[in-house]
C-alpha cells in the first residue's frame, strides 16, 4: 500500500529490519483483504494488468478504474473499481488473485507501505517502509521471516519502483507551484500520457506531435511497440507540457 505521509520515525522499517509473514490458501482470511479498500493503480500497474488482460486502455478504464482528481495538487488518483455492494476486487477468484504475475504495486508491497518523495532541500529521493496494521489479516502470524529487501526482491517489486518514482520528478518539479492545483486540460494531458497508453499511442504517431516533440528515431521505434518506452516518454513530455 502506498502511504500518504512518511511513517512516524518510530515506525520505520531499514531494508535489514525484519516482519513475519506468509499467505496461503489454508488460512481463514484467505482472500478477504481483496474487497472493501482503495486499491491506487499507478501509470506502470496500469499499463502490465492491461496487457495481461489484452483489452484497450480505453476499455480498461472504463471497466476497472474508478478516478478522482486529488482536491489539492489537482493530479488524477486512479484506483480499482470495487465490484458489489460487497466491494470486491474484480479480480478475486476463488483461488486466489486471477492476475497474480501482474498485481498491482499495493498488493505486492501488502503487508507493508511504502512512502516516496523528495525534501526540497535535498536532491535525492527518500523511501520509507513501514508494517501496516490489518487485524484481518492472519500471514502476519505465521513464522516465515522477511527482511524488507528480501520483500521487495521477492514480490518483483524492483521494476514497479522505479517506473513508480519517477512521478517524483512531476509531483516534485522544481517548477510545479504547490499552492496551484492542475487545469483541467493538464489533468487530461496527464490523463492521456500516464494512464490511457493505446491514445496516447496514436497521439504520439497520428497527430504532429513528433514535429513538436523531438525524439531520436530508435526512441521513435521502441516507442511504437514497447509500451515501457511510452510510459518513460509519457513522463518526459508531461515534464515540459506542465512545466515549459
Ligand atoms: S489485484 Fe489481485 S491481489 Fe490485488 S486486491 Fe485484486 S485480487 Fe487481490
Ligand atoms: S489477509 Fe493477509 S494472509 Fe489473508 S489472504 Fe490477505 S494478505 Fe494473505
Amino acid at each position: 500500500m502506498f502511504l500518504e505521509s512518511p511513517p512516524s520515525h518510530k515506525d520505520r522499517l531499514k531494508p535489514s529490519d525484519t516482519f513475519s509473514f506468509c499467505c496461503h490458501s489454508d488460512l481463514s482470511c484467505f482472500n478477504a483483504c481483496c474487497r472493501n479498500k482503495h486499491l491506487p493503480l499507478t501509470p506502470f500497474d496500469l499499463l502490465k494488468i492491461k496487457k495481461n488482460l489484452d483489452i484497450h486502455s480505453d476499455d480498461f478504464l472504463a471497466r476497472y478504474v474508478v478516478y478522482r482528481p486529488d482536491p489539492e495538487s489537482g493530479f488524477p488518483i486512479l484506483s480499482i473499481k470495487m465490484a458489489g455492494e460487497n466491494a470486491i476486487c474484480p479480480f478475486v477468484t476463488p483461488n486466489g488473485c486471477s492476475i497474480y504475475n501482474d498485481r498491482p504495486t499495493a498488493c505486492r508491497l501488502f503487508p507493508l507501505g511504502r512512502f516516496s518523495g523528495i525534501n526540497p532541500k535535498e536532491k535525492n529521493p527518500k523511501e520509507f517502509y513501514s508494517l501496516l496494521q490489518i487485524p484481518l489479516c492472519r500471514g502476519i502470524e505465521e513464522e516465515k521471516n522477511w527482511t524488507i529487501a528480501q520483500w521487495v526482491e521477492n514480490q518483483g517489486l524492483l521494476p514497479y519502483i522505479r517506473m513508480n518514482d519517477k512521478m517524483l520528478d512531476i509531483l516534485f518539479h522544481p517548477r510545479r507551484n504547490p499552492s496551484t492545483a492542475l487545469t483541467e486540460s493538464q489533468q487530461q494531458k496527464v490523463m492521456v500520457a500516464l494512464y490511457n497508453p493505446d491514445i496516447f499511442r496514436e497521439f504520439v504517431f497520428e497527430t504532429s506531435f513528433l514535429t513538436q516533440f523531438e525524439i531520436d528515431d530508435e526512441t521513435a521505434h521502441r516507442v511504437k511497440t514497447d509500451d515501457i518506452a511510452l510510459l518513460t516518454l509519457g513522463f518526459s513530455f508531461l515534464k515540459k507540457a506542465l512545466y515549459a
